[in-house]
């Protein structure tokens, strides 16, 4: 076999066959990758090989944005790859959007994800991930979620019928749009009374007694399908590479499969050039901003401080601090990429930073503006670029990638209170979180039932 499973622990390094079912490793406990042997395998000379799938969308995998993509993620034959027809985005040259955050014209691009079959980035990473459930004949699946993970799993086992969903969510934290997806597409949906992070610790547990198919990005196979929206980006970019990538960060499994995007690029001599990777943190979910920017925790060639990661944590449940922000998509205080995020941080030479709730929502509306529109954990890509060149760390002429993740419609509520006019609404949804002002908001008017009124108003 010429895909395997890979511990990314180098005091360890086990390899496990491919159609083994682990979230980690069994010797260690640390992360897995999969892993291919390129030698053996007939990859790409340069990355134009791939405009050749072009003319071939009436296969459905060659018309999916991550299988043409297939010779880069060979773990199944291209014919046994699940797709719903995910991956059909576009890099929007965003010139209207980038005085907003320092550059200037011609240099901000927003890569969106919002038009996925069910609305995030995450079924990129569901298109795989279910892929491999499907070779190990999984009949039944799971995951925690915030949101959309649930929603894109949910659409993949309602479409192919192939397992059944149970989703975990925590109570009362999940956007509408999210969990109204869930719901409608079957899947059991379970609410623990607990946030994110207890989810995913039940799942976890739940997976492994009840021998479910485990679908966060803790499974390395999401994070395979993950790696495609650089490919697109590059591929948006007439495969030039940008000086910086842009995501916000939650779980860290999209800044974790990016960077191993580059790393495999840089190897197999595709790409010269590295970007630099910048993910963003909500102010009130910032585990990798303290830990990386503050604290000085690094990758270390795979051997990070995992005590320094224990003390880090047992503070955070000694102090009672739970993850809190807007952001939904991002409101988790235990990453379980974290250690591959650092990989990918220290390939990148990355920087964290985090963002305030006021400074996601006026990121959001400018997005809403002039760009496609987006959730309000996308936004913070945005609103950490306009950070990174307000410090200079990021040049106001650098070619500067933002990752919208989800779509405007995930989370009306939180447009709908920043624009609105409803003040007792905004102060429920945003004013309690501390936001104080609404500088883009687009208010609508009110007017009487009268023609002469609206002609007067429209004048
Ligand atoms: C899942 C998600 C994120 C966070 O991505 P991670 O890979 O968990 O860091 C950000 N934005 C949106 C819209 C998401 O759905
Ligand atoms: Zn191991």
């Amino acid at each position: 076999m010429t895909a395997f499973q890979h511990c990314i622990n180098p005091d360890c390094g086990h390899s496990f066959d491919l159609l083994e079912v682990h979230h980690r490793c069994p010797d260690c406990g640390a992360l897995l990758d999969v892993e291919y042997e390129w030698d053996k395998l007939p990859v790409p000379k340069s990355l134009s090989h791939f405009e050749q799938y072009w003319g071939q969308r009436r296969i459905p995998q060659r018309h999916s944005g991550v299988w043409r993509f297939h010779e880069l993620l060979p773990f199944a034959k291209l014919e046994e790859c699940v797709t719903i027809g995910e991956g059909q985005t576009i890099l929007q040259k965003a010139d209207y959007v980038a005085p907003y955050a320092g550059l200037v014209p011609g240099s901000l691009y927003l890569q969106y994800e919002g038009m996925n079959p069910s609305g995030s980035f995450k079924d990129n990473g569901m298109a795989a991930g279910t892929t491999h459930g499907k070779l190990v004949g999984a009949k039944h699946t799971a995951c925690a979620s915030t949101g959309n993970t649930s929603a894109s799993l949910a659409i993949y086992c309602g479409v192919t019928r192939m397992m059944n969903a149970v989703i975990f969510i925590g109570s009362g934290k999940i956007a509408y749009g999210k969990l109204s997806q869930a719901l409608d597409y079957g899947a059991r949906t379970i609410q623990i009374e607990g946030d994110f992070d207890d989810a995913m610790a039940r799942v976890q547990e739940a997976s492994k007694k009840l021998n479910l198919y485990l679908l966060n990005s803790l499974n390395p196979f999401r994070l395979e399908g993950q790696k495609t929206i650089m490919f697109r980006v590059l591929e948006g970019l007439g495969w030039e590479v940008p000086d910086w990538i842009v995501v916000p960060g939650g779980n860290l499994g999209n800044s974790s499969s990016f960077g191993k995007a580059f790393i495999e690029l840089h190897k197999l001599g595709l790409i010269k050039k590295v970007p630099r990777l910048a993910v963003i943190n909500a102010a009130g979910a910032d585990t990798l901003y303290r830990l990386f920017e503050k604290e000085g925790l690094r990758w270390n060639g795979g051997r990070c401080d995992q005590t320094h990661i224990k003390k880090f944590y047992d503070q955070m449940d000694a102090e009672g601090r739970r993850a809190n922000t807007i952001a939904s998509a991002i409101e988790i205080n235990r990453p379980v990429n974290l250690t591959k995020c650092l990989r990918a941080l220290d390939f990148c030479n990355g920087v964290v930073r985090e963002v305030t709730e006021q400074e996601i929502l006026d990121a959001k509306a400018n997005v809403g503006a002039g760009g496609l529109g987006c959730e309000p954990a996308s936004a913070a890509s945005l609103a950490g670029t306009k950070k990174l060149v307000a410090e200079g760390v990021i040049g106001k002429d650098e070619r500067v990638v933002c990752i919208l993740t989800g779509n405007q419609l995930k989370d009306p509520n939180a447009t709908v209170a920043y624009h609105g006019n409803n003040k007792e609404f905004f102060d429920q949804v945003l004013g309690k979180r501390g936001v104080k002002t609404t500088e883009f908001a687009n208010h609508p008017v009110t007017v009487a039932n009268d023609i002469d009124a609206i002609i007067d108003l429209l004048k």
